[in-house]
């Protein structure tokens, strides 16, 4: 086969555990950090459960943050940041999605202080020494050792909440970074394993949480699938997918999760013309004779979104978004060209299946 013999690798000191209720061991973890005062993180909707965490922990928890929100913004950040300061938070903990982790990141960022992330989506961002930030409209992206969380505690329990649409786009949204590393420029035998069988967890595992979102041994899967889709965004580097997905939330205030998965089938049929044998794992793991189709005819059945036009996206708004996500170039594995990313992102938008 395709055996890779030249490439560079790198993998972060993470502590990762896994299990229904191992939330409850939040307090050892804590102590095996050498901390003593949590400053536990959440989103508004998500209060309760932090409440109910520090209330768990009695005199570990120095204070909670409730207003983590969507894409990081800078101000937040610095709110959060006093809030840890005047209760001499010695430790972070998220407990939540993307939102929450990213708070926890950026306040890492500034202070150094250890991450405990508790994750309850797929996002995958607990996994990674990436952080997005915003600030004055505009988001910027670094990575950075300190953004790096020590300690991964999933929880099955916690995901069994997530609604089933959001439980759908979320997963797209983490096989999205398992797609792309299929064919990173800087990809290497260890993450392609990682991609591949990340896929194949949300495979096996999403359409049975569909069908019963209580299922704790199915849940349980897909924060394992998420997992590897999290780390494996951590070591490679991302191409068209997720430019565009970029440029649609970052200028057209699309939802995260559900632009990735009305994209990601288009994104990988494009980029198959160029890379058939590098996404040939796709069909492997989800049938169909193409990888793109594959995953539109795998997210429609899972009931996701299929256009953007459903997301608020206008019909004039497709020729600037292509403007905008072809301005610079970037490495793809098939050329980025503004005819051909203008047909795209017409039938991402009408949500006709992939050409
Ligand atoms: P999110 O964290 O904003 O969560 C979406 C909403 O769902 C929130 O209101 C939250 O409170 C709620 N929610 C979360 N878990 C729930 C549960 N189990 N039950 C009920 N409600 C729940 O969304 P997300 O998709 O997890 O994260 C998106 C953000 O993460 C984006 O800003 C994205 O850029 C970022 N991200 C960063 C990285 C990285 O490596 N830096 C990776 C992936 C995503």
């Amino acid at each position: 086969s395709h055996f890779q013999t030249s490439f560079d690798a790198r993998s972060a000191a993470v502590r990762v555990r896994f299990g229904p209720g191992v939330r409850h061991q939040l307090a050892d973890e804590i102590t095996h950090l050498g901390c003593r005062r949590a400053l536990i993180l959440s989103t508004p909707p998500q209060a309760d459960g932090a409440m109910e965490m520090a209330a768990d922990l009695k005199g570990m928890a120095a204070g909670v943050f409730t207003r983590a929100a969507m894409h990081t913004p800078v101000a937040v950040t610095e709110e959060a940041m006093e809030h840890a300061h005047s209760v001499d938070a010695d430790c972070l903990v998220a407990l939540g999605g993307g939102s929450t982790t990213g708070l926890g990141k950026a306040i890492a960022y500034r202070t150094d202080l250890p991450q405990i992330v508790i994750p309850t989506t797929y996002a995958g961002s607990e996994a990674t020494w990436i952080l997005g930030q915003t600030e004055n409209g505009e988001k910027t992206t670094l990575t950075d050792p300190k953004v790096q969380p020590e300690v991964i505690l999933y929880d099955a329990e916690l995901v069994r909440t997530l609604p089933v649409g959001m439980t759908v786009n979320s997963a797209l949204n983490a096989m999205a970074h398992a797609a792309e590393a299929l064919y990173a420029e800087n990809r290497n035998p260890m993450s392609t394993m990682l991609a591949v069988e990340g896929l194949r967890a949300f495979a096996a595992a999403l359409p049975r949480v569909i069908e019963n979102p209580e299922d704790l041994d199915a849940r349980g899967e897909t924060l394992y699938g998420a997992w590897l889709c999290g780390t494996v965004l951590g070591q490679v580097g991302m191409a068209l997918h997720h430019k565009l997905c970029h440029t649609l939330g970052g200028s057209f205030d699309l939802p995260h999760a559900e632009t990735h998965a009305v994209v990601l089938p288009h994104a990988l049929a494009y980029n198959a013309i160029a890379v058939p044998d590098l996404l040939a794992p796709v069909t492997g793991i989800f049938g169909g004779s193409n990888p793109g189709r594959a995953l539109f005819d795998f997210a429609r059945s899972m009931g996701a979104p299929m256009a953007l036009r459903d997301l608020g996206l206008k019909r004039d708004d497709v020729a600037k978004a292509a403007e905008l996500a072809t301005r610079k170039p970037y490495w793809n594995p098939q050329p980025v060209t503004r005819p051909a990313i203008d047909v795209l992102l017409l039938a991402a938008w009408a949500g006709d299946p992939p050409a």
